[in-house]
């Protein structure tokens, strides 16, 4: 994280399996799913008043299941709505689409990464009415392809996926990760004005443009440490996420290999870096610093 900026006040836990509001027509049940330790919940935003939107029913269990149909109460749920196609998203989806009646709604490009009857495609730009409030539907690549995040224009409440945590860190695997994306999705939303982030995993983050301002640091500060630790010569995605993640366990370090390719991948498409086998890029491959583009740039 960058120096220079001062950090956020601490934020308490959400409870868990209980429907908490934060703001009129806001609400949060955290239910348990299969994500990424530290996480072991995702928070379900119930958007609306009688009449919701379900974000993200994440849980694959019966009993987080109840929790959270129990937790709705007496509200008709009108659409469960998700922001993205990882498991630890949508694994409670057509469950709740069942149990309720209502549609799924997804974006076109996480639609076809689900086995599910999406209903509704939506796009970047859509308006949903939800109780008394609008909201806009932005497309926000760069943790998944098909990511959407909700603005609510009138003070910037924004439900904002797996496109920042709470707690834990966001994980740009190079199979659905694009750190280009990811980078245009953050500033994205500071030029929206957003004031508050709902994330899927952990508390809210605001002020929004401390956290975005924060993150988007980190992410050239990670690039720029894979940068530095490929200047004695050619390494692999491993054996960077050993000098750059030296507090990780070799499991732990394996993943973080991955999120190194998707840097390697950023490098690579400003000119500088490149991997030795360019027909296989994969955690095992060599790269190296591009000096030929750079001494040009
Ligand atoms: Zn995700």
């Amino acid at each position: 994280m960058s120096p220079t900026l001062p950090s956020p006040p601490p934020r308490a836990p959400l409870p868990p399996e209980v429907l908490t509001p934060l703001a009129p027509g806001v609400g949060v049940v955290p239910v348990r799913s299969p994500t990424l330790p530290p996480a072991t919940h995702t928070n379900c935003w119930v958007l609306g008043d009688d009449e919701v939107v379900v974000v993200d029913p994440a849980s694959p269990w019966a009993e987080p299941r109840r929790a959270l149909l129990q937790a709705l109460g007496g509200r008709r749920v009108t659409a469960v709505l998700l922001t993205h196609h990882h498991t630890d998203h949508v694994s409670g989806a057509e469950h709740l689409a069942r149990a309720t009646g209502a549609p799924i709604w997804a974006h076109p490009q996480t639609a076809e990464r689900v086995d599910l009857p999406v209903g509704r495609l939506l796009q970047d730009g859509d308006r949903l009415a939800l109780g008394a409030h609008d909201w806009r539907v932005l497309h926000t690549p760069g943790h998944a392809p098909g990511h959407l995040c909700l603005l609510r224009p009138e003070d910037g409440e924004v439900v904002a996926g797996d496109l920042v945590a709470g707690e834990g860190t966001i994980l740009l695997d190079p199979d659905d990760g694009d750190l280009e994306q990811y980078l245009a999705s953050l500033s994205r939303l500071l030029l929206l004005e957003a004031e508050r982030l709902l994330p899927a995993h952990g508390p809210p983050l605001a002020p929004a443009h401390l956290a975005l301002h924060e993150l988007i640091a980190h992410r050239h500060h990670r690039t720029a440490q894979v940068q530095g630790a490929l200047s004695p010569g050619p390494r692999t995605p491993l054996q960077l996420a050993a000098v750059i993640y030296p507090e990780l366990d070799s499991a732990w370090q394996a993943v973080a290999a991955r999120q190194v390719v998707t840097h390697l991948r950023w490098l690579h498409a400003l000119g500088q870096a490149r991997p030795l086998d360019a027909a296989d890029a994969g955690v095992h491959t060599a790269w190296t610093l591009d000096e030929r583009e750079r001494s040009t740039s």
